[in-house]
């Protein structure tokens, strides 16, 4: 029988698992429901960088979701599309990274302590140490979603732009996806959830040609701008523009990469990473007007929902796919 499901959320996390579940369970119908889409997603307003920050505690199942992720992306990016896509290669520079964990970072191309002579001519009077380097992605979530929602129309998916109150709206469907970001606090009550505020700012400077991440700050070039930022406050939903942070942000930046202060500034944005203690991919069974429905959630991924993406979509599938095999066959 074909499987009618529902997902809730249209960023990165929802429109991958939709992407990988119509691969993955034919004749299913996915049903995806938002409130908001690109260009106003978190992932919209991230850097878009492959790599593992701001994350949970759950590191063997991070290595698993990086690892990947890194493999679709170069698969991608291997494509003659890449540059629509939204996926691009860079190198840069981890300042100052004594809480990065090398082990997180394994299948990176070229992840290693960078040497002093590296140190000074990329880095200028910084003293900072240690210094790692890597070549790692970036994936434009403004090109990358409107890619993904393209290929699950074509796959016969719906989009409904509709605000879910609760799963009780959703119990005419088997299957309820919960991917809604920060969202899932709401819907599911769950106290490990918790937004970690991201401000940032994108300017044109196409010299700057590497990343650097330095403490809470990053300067990080992408296809058509540069983003530089940010912010790390936890508990915080204000999503204005807050000029003492856009104040904090430029001068540590500027006084990081001086020839910053030549760049025109193009807009700012706020995001909330939607952080948790762990990543929750599970399923559960819950009663929903008085029928037994299966919800699968997906959300929590923090500063690198980008970076983990693709993992925790193919995890996601798999955990429904063993789970359908176990229904009676109709
Ligand atoms: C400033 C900043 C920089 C970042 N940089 C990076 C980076 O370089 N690399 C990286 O890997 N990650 C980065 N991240 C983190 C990354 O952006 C997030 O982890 C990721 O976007 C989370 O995706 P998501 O789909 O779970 O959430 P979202 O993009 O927030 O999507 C949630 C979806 O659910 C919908 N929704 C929520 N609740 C409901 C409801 N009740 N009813 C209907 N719809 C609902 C929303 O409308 C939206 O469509 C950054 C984040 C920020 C803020």
């Amino acid at each position: 029988m074909p499987q009618n499901i529902a997902i809730i959320g249209a960023g990165i996390i929802g429109l991958s698992t939709a992407c990988k579940i119509q691969e993955d369970i034919p004749g299913c119908q996915v049903t995806i429901f938002y409130d908001e889409c690109s260009p106003n997603t978190t992932g919209d307003i991230s850097a878009g960088l492959v790599c593992p920050y701001l994350c949970g505690d759950d590191e063997e199942d991070q290595a698993i979701y990086v690892q990947q992720t890194l493999r679709h992306l170069r698969v991608l990016y291997n494509r003659q599309d890449a540059f629509e896509i939204g996926i691009s290669k860079m190198s840069g520079f981890i300042i100052g990274g004594d809480t990065i964990k090398p082990n997180a970072f394994k299948e990176f191309p070229n992840f290693r302590t960078a040497s002093e002579a590296e140190c000074h001519c990329f880095l200028r009077d910084s003293k900072e140490r240690p210094v790692y380097t890597l070549t790692t992605w970036i994936c434009e979530c403004t090109r990358y979603l409107p890619w993904l929602t393209k290929n699950i129309e074509l796959k016969g998916g719906k989009f409904i732009k509709k605000h879910i109150s609760s799963f009780e709206d959703l119990s005419d469907f088997g299957i309820i996806i919960n991917c809604a970001g920060i969202g899932a606090k709401f819907l599911t009550s769950d106290k490990e959830l918790y937004p970690v505020r991201g401000q940032v700012c994108a300017v044109e400077a196409p010299w700057i040609k590497h990343f650097y991440l330095f403490g809470k700050n990053y300067i990080i070039p992408r296809l058509t701008d540069v983003l530089v930022g940010g912010t790390n406050q936890y508990d915080n939903y204000n999503l204005e523009v807050d000029k003492e942070d856009s104040d904090k942000i430029w001068i540590k930046c500027c006084e990081f990469e001086p020839s910053l202060r030549y760049s025109k500034i193009k807009s700012q944005h706020v995001g909330l990473r939607p952080k948790r203690t762990s990543i929750r991919v599970e399923l559960e069974q819950q009663k929903l007007s008085n029928r037994t429905v299966t919800i699968l959630h997906n959300y929590g991924h923090g500063g690198a929902g980008v970076t983990m993406h693709w993992g925790c979509a193919i995890k996601a599938s798999q955990l429904l796919q063993q789970h359908l095999n176990f229904l009676p066959k109709l």
